[in-house]
C-alpha cells in the first residue's frame, strides 16, 4: 500500500516541530508557510519534507493536510484566501486543523468543506513545543470514525496521548478550555508564591512543598521554577495566544449561558495586562505583571519579611 502524504500548513513554534515527526515515521510531508523561509529552512533540515510555494500545491501533492496556524481566521484564510487549500483539495480529501480554533468557525468551516466534498476533522494539541519536540502531544479529535481513524497512523507520531472527544469542533471546545483553566492555574500559583516570598519564605521550598501536597498544579509542576525562578519567562506560547484562548473560552461560557466569575476575573486580569506586555512576551509573562504589582520578583531564596504598609 502506498504511503499517505501529508500536508502541513504553519510551521512556527509548533508547526516546525511536529512535521519532523511525521515525515521521520515515513509519510512524505508538503509544507508551506507565509514565512517562506520557515518553510524552507524546515525543509533543508529534513529529507522528508518538501517546501511548497501556495497552500493550494500543498493541497495537491497530499493525501490530507494539517493547519497548525494561530486560530480559526487563518485556517480560512489558507483554506479560502488566494491559492489556498480550497483550490487543490479533492473530493475525499481530509483537513485536519490542530490549531485552537474557535469551534465555532471549525463547524461552519466543516459544513463548508463538506458541501465539495472535503471532510473535516479538529485536533487541537496541549503539551507546548516540549511535547512537540518530543512527539509526546496530548491531542483532542473530534470528527467521525470514518475520517478520523484513517488519521491515527501519522497523528500518532506526534502524540503521547490520544483523546476522542466527540464531533467536529469538541476538540477545539476542550482545548480553550484547558487553556483557561492553566491560565486560572498560572495566576493562583503566582499569587501563593507572591504572598510566600514577601513572608520571608524560599520560593523554592514552596514549590518543592506544593508539589507534593493538594496545592499542586501544572503551573507549579512545570512553569514556576523552569520559567520564573530561572527568570526565563520563555516556553515558547506567546501571551497573544493564550489571550486568544482566553477570549474562545469566555464566548463558550456565554453561548452555553455557563456562569464563570472565577474565570471571568481572571480574564479581566490577562485583558488589563495586555497592555505591560511587549511583542515577544510568553504566556508565562502574566507572571511579571504580577510580580510588578506586588513590587517582588520571584527569585529563589528566602528574604526578609515585608509589611504591607505603603
Ligand atoms: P506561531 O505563531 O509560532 O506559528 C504560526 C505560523 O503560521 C507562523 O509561522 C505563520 O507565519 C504561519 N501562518 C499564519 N497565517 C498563515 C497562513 N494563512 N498560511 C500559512 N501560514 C500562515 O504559533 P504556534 O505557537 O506554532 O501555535 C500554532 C497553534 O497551536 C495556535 O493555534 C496555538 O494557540 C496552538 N498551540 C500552541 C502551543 C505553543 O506552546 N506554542 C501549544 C499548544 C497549542
Amino acid at each position: 500500500m502506498s504511503q499517505q502524504i501529508i500536508g502541513l500548513i504553519g510551521v512556527g513554534a509548533m508547526g516546525r516541530r511536529m512535521a519532523p515527526h511525521i515525515s521521520g515515521a515515513g509519510f512524505p510531508v508538503h509544507v508551506f508557510d507565509i514565512d517562506a523561509d520557515a518553510a524552507n529552512a524546515l525543509a533543508r533540515a529534513h529529507n522528508g519534507i518538501v517546501a511548497e510555494r501556495t497552500a493550494r500545491a500543498v493541497a495537491e501533492a497530499s493525501d490530507a493536510v494539517i493547519t497548525m496556524l494561530p486560530a480559526g481566521g487563518d485556517v480560512r484564510d489558507a483554506v479560502f484566501g488566494e491559492d489556498g487549500l480550497a483550490a487543490g483539495m479533492e473530493e475525499g480529501g481530509v483537513l485536519i486543523d490542530m490549531s485552537s480554533s474557535e469551534p465555532w468557525l471549525t463547524t461552519k468551516l466543516a459544513e463548508e468543506l463538506a458541501a465539495r466534498g472535503i471532510r473535516m476533522i479538529d485536533a487541537p494539541v496541549s503539551g507546548g513545543t516540549t511535547g512537540a519536540e518530543a512527539g509526546t502531544l496530548t491531542l483532542m479529535i473530534g470528527g467521525d470514525d470514518d475520517v478520523v481513524v484513517p488519521c491515527l497512523p501519522f497523528l500518532e507520531t506526534m502524540a503521547g496521548h490520544v483523546f476522542r472527544t466527540g464531533k467536529v469542533g469538541s476538540g477545539h471546545a476542550l482545548k480553550t478550555l484547558n487553556n483557561m483553566l492553566s491560565g486560572l492555574n498560572t495566576m493562583a500559583a503566582a499569587e501563593a508564591l507572591l504572598v510566600g516570598k514577601r513572608f520571608g519564605l524560599d520560593p523554592e521550598v514552596m514549590i518543592d512543598v506544593i508539589n507534593q501536597s493538594t496545592g499542586m498544579n501544572s503551573a507549579i509542576q512545570r512553569t514556576m521554577k523552569q520559567q520564573v525562578l530561572t527568570r526565563k519567562f520563555g516556553g515558547g506560547f506567546s501571551f497573544d495566544l493564550k489571550f486568544k484562548d482566553f477570549v474562545i473560552a469566555m464566548q463558550l461560557a456565554r453561548e452555553t449561558g455557563t456562569p464563570i466569575p472565577l474565570s471571568g476575573l481572571c480574564f479581566q486580569l490577562f485583558e488589563s495586562a495586555r497592555e505591560f506586555m511587549g511583542p515577544e512576551d510568553t504566556s508565562t509573562g502574566i507572571v511579571k505583571w504580577m510580580e510588578m504589582m506586588a513590587r517582588t520578583e520571584l527569585t529563589p531564596g528566602a528574604g526578609e519579611r515585608q509589611s504591607g504598609k505603603r
